[in-house]
């Protein structure tokens, strides 16, 4: 019941945000979009997915990852036995850039208070940063070739004061270049360790986080071997891990 009651609460502070978004002019990305995207998914889970800014499909639907980019991001979390619904998903920019350009560090600026909010609000244990503008923002000064697959701690600056970072490439470098596409399954097959990990810590406040790369995982296909969690976590249920 209080956990009910909490959901719903989280789920009208969200659209509380959402609301403000669908309105906003706070920066010159208002002019030119059709549909602000704030976000969207389960205002009680522990994992949020943070991307760029919407394209042309998001800003056409005012949902983010609807597009290319979208579905593959949907068979990552497949691969997981996840699904979009168990997760919070939403972008750095609310607005699409036009002609999909970077956002530009003032439009980055102008936005980040809507990012802020809704971290606050979903208090999340994971952030899983996709792409280098996102991975920016939660662990300044990282480079997204180095940092892919790994885990950090987040600047509590960012709202997501209780989380760590775990950094991906976009989805869609993965989708340009199939070498990403691979290593991009290797490091999502590393999420649930790295939900573990930011667990454990949220529960052992003051303790430094393990932030030590886990030893990759054997096989380089598309799909990651289910036997991977069990492996990894001797404390690990064999079945997947779930959410919540
Ligand atoms: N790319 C992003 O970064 N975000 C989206 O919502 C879609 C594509
Ligand atoms: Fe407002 Fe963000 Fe859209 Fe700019 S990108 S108009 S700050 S919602």
């Amino acid at each position: 019941m209080i956990e009910l009651e909490r959901g719903t609460d989280r789920a009208a502070r969200l659209e509380a945000i959402a609301a403000e978004v669908r309105v906003c002019t706070n920066c010159r990305l208002h002019e030119t979009r059709t549909l602000a995207v704030p976000g969207e998914g389960s205002p009680e889970t522990e994992v949020v997915f943070v991307g760029e800014g919407p394209g042309y499909n998001e800003d056409r639907q005012g949902r983010p990852f609807v597009g290319r980019a979208g579905a593959l991001l949907g068979k990552f979390l497949g691969s997981l036995g996840w699904r979009r619904e168990d997760v919070f998903i939403t972008n750095i920019v609310k607005c699409r850039p036009p002609e999909n350009r970077d956002p530009e560090l003032d439009e980055i600026a102008a936005c980040a208070p809507y990012l802020r909010r809704q971290l606050e609000v979903l208090d999340p244990a994971l952030v899983v940063t996709l792409g280098r503008h996102s991975l920016g923002r939660f662990m300044p000064g990282a480079r997204i070739s180095k940092a892919h697959g790994t885990l950090g701690p987040v600047d509590p600056a960012t709202g997501a004061a209780n989380a760590l970072a775990f950094a991906l490439y976009h989805p869609a470098a993965a989708l340009r270049t199939p070498d990403i596409e691979r290593t991009s399954y290797q490091d999502v097959a590393r999420i649930p360790a790295a939900l573990l990990e930011a667990r454990t810590r949220r529960e052992a406040p003051g303790a430094p986080p393990n932030t030590e790369p886990e030893s990759p995982v054997a096989t380089p296909e598309p799909l990651p071997d289910p036997s991977y969690m069990a492996a990894a976590d001797p404390a690990a249920p064999d079945d997947q891990l779930t959410l919540f």
